[in-house]
Parts: C-alpha cells; structure tokens; sequence
C-alpha cells in the first residue's frame, strides 16, 4: 500500500487457427520459458521479456493461474482498484482469453474448460463472498467506447451517449452508469452476455466478429462492516447496525475488464466508410493510450504531464495506468508470420507497459 508497483504484464500466443494452418503460415513467435518469447522471421530476430508466457498450448485455467488474476480478484476483495486489460490486434484472442468463445456463439454455452479470465475471476470473488459470510456487496457496470462516445451497455432501450466528468475525489467517473448488483453466478454471467451482445461489432477482413469498441465491465465490491461479535436474535441484526467495537472498517474495491478493440492499422483492414471512421477513433484512443504508457514509463522524477485527457479510454484508464490501481495486462498475439509487424508493435508496446508504475 502507497508503494509504487509496476504493472504486471503477461503474453499470451494464441493457436494457429485452421485458416492460418491450411494456407501454411509458419509459426515465428516461440515462447522460451521463464517469460521469454523469442520471434524469428526474415529479417528479424528478437527476444522479450514478460512476467509470464502462455504459449499457444496453455488451457484457460493456465491463464487464470499463471497471470495473477486470483491475486488481483483478493485485492480488488481488499478495497483495492485492479484493473486486467487485454490487448493486441483483432483476431489475436483478446475476447477469447477474457471470455472465452462463448462470446462468440449465440447458440450452444461454451464449455466449463473454456471459460475466460471473466468467469473465472467471477467465481472467485462469489466463492470468497460466500465464505465470508456474505458481507460483501456486488454491482457491476458495462460500457464501451464506440467512436469516442461513452455508451451503456446495461442499460434497456437504444444506446445513449453517457457523460464523462472529473471530480477531484473520485478522478474521471461516467456520469449516470448503470450498476446492477447481483449475489450469483448466473446473474452476473447474464449481465456479461446482454451487454456483450450489444456491443458495436462489425465483419473485417481479420476478425468475422470483431469488436469496433472498447469494452469495460466494472464489478463494485464493497465490503460492509462486520462486528467482530455478531448477536443474532437480538433484533440488531439488520443492515447498518453492526459496525461497533472490533468492528471492520467497510472497503471499497473495483475490479474492472478491459477488452480494447483492435490495435490493428486502418490499412490491414480493408476498412472503408464508417468502418473507418471506426478504425480511426480506435486507433486514436489506442495511440493516446500508447502515448501515455510510454511517458508513465519513464522514472517518476523525469516524468512529463500525461495527456490523459487526448481520449475517453485513457481518461477512464488514468488511475489504472498512472494512479492507485493494481494492473494486470494480458498482451495478445498471433503466432502467424502474416501478423508479424503487428505481434512486433503489440510486443515492444507491451514491454514499454512493464515499466509503468502505480501507487496502490
Ligand atoms: P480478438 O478479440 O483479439 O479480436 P478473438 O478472441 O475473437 O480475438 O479470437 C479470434 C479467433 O481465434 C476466435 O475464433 C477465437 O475462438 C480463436 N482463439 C483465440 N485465442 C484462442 C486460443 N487460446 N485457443 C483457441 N482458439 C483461440
Ligand atoms: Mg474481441
């Protein structure tokens, strides 16, 4: 607590899909273990570094497991603001590792081996709210940023642009946000999919479902006052009147999931018309937000202003990127030769983000 601590920065390589394979691109991304990742290709031969490789054989659990995503669920639990974004060009597996591909298909439920980093953190923290005695109330918020407009994704009825409004206690926030508690698995689940299903996607040439949003789905945790001595029956019981000697101070953490649209350029897209309008303000908020990781990665003392304000993303990111959050990022990429200048950028990008620091 008030330490710096940096960014945890995690690569995951994700199959050959069978297009990929029966065309016969050649694989250039190997991992080495011990979060190296090497890439060879014509003329390039480079190795980086991160705190943990999955490579393209590393099942779903591995993922939630290896990238520290338990922890970031105890520390959310723990009043903390944790944040675990996915990044990479469309098509490298982003949604896939966040929600598996069951965001993918309407008709058949993904199976339980599939599940993503969602599902499984969701499972967590009802497991650890169960064991502790239900004292932890939930709500979760979902909105994307579709062509720099804020929009709810929770919210019924067509989809309005939400205001985003700096306050100096509570930084950035969106003003008039949905949040809908839920107590279970199946209720929150329910939420993920009505809002995923809402969600601006558009066929490209890389991706038949790609996102054209920016995705964030943030789970409330507030922990309520427990007395240290219950007296059940003593018509006490009820809300609000348990805090009192050796009672716990309530806590209030945010888990948030960033699924960002693809980093991609506008030209690999085939991209035309509104699809480019798209393109373009997905790449102005990706490079804004590549701008400001690479000035938070230079040493506190020698830091410059950081442009937090040049996109809505990098606003409601400010405090994950640069404030008191706790952040996990998950790289995504394509061990494909054909994706080779995009796996480079989403590397060297990456490794710029390991030397971010935060002040939880
Ligand atoms: P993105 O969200 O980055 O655009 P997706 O998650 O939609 O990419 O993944 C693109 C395709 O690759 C999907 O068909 C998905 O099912 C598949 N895929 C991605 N990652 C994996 C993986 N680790 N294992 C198997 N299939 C994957
Ligand atoms: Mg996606």
């Amino acid at each position: 607590e008030g330490r710096e601590t940096r960014l945890r920065v995690v690569l995951r390589v994700r199959p050959l899909t069978c297009t990929e394979t029966r065309r016969g691109d050649q694989r250039v991304v190997h991992s080495l273990g011990d979060g190296a990742v090497h890439v060879s290709a014509a003329r390039h031969d480079a190795t980086f570094g991160f705190s943990a490789v999955f490579d393209t054989g590393a099942s779903q659990e591995a993922v939630f497991e290896g990238s520290g995503m338990r922890q970031l669920v105890e520390l959310a639990i723990d009043g903390f603001s944790c944040t675990a974004f996915a990044f990479g060009q469309t098509g490298s597996g982003k949604t896939y590792t966040l929600m598996g591909p069951l965001a993918q298909s309407d008709t058949q439920p993904a199976s339980p081996a599939l599940l993503g980093l969602m599902q499984r953190s969701f499972t967590c923290l009802l497991d650890q709210s169960r064991s502790r005695g239900s004292d932890l109330a939930l709500s979760a918020s979902y909105l994307e940023i579709y062509n720099e407009q804020i929009r709810d994704l929770l919210s019924p009825g067509p989809p309005c642009s939400l205001p985003l409004r700096w306050s100096k206690t509570r930084g950035f926030y969106v003003e008039n946000q949905l949040s809908v508690e839920f107590d279970s698995l199946e209720a929150i689940v329910s939420l993920l999919l009505q809002g995923s299903q809402r969600r601006r996607t558009s066929a490209h040439a890389l991706n038949r479902h790609s996102s054209r949003s920016h995705a964030l789905l943030t789970i409330h945790i507030r922990s309520r006052a427990v007395s240290a001595h219950p007296a059940p029956g003593e018509g006490w019981g009820g809300s609000g009147l348990s805090a009192g000697a050796g009672a716990c101070p309530s806590k209030q953490g945010t888990l948030c999931f960033v699924d960002l649209a693809g980093s991609e350029r506008v030209k690999e897209t085939g991209s035309s018309g509104e699809l480019s309008v798209e393109a373009n303000s997905i790449n102005r908020s990706l490079l804004a937000l590549g701008h400001c990781i690479s000035l938070l990665a230079k040493p506190r003392g020698k830091r410059t202003h950081i442009p937090y304000r040049d996109s809505k993303l990098t606003r409601l990111l400010a405090r994950s990127l640069g404030g008191s959050g706790i952040t996990l990022m998950v790289a995504c990429i394509s061990p494909s030769s054909r994706c080779l200048s995009e796996t480079l950028s989403t590397l060297h990008y990456a490794s710029r983000a390991r030397r971010v620091t935060t002040r939880p």
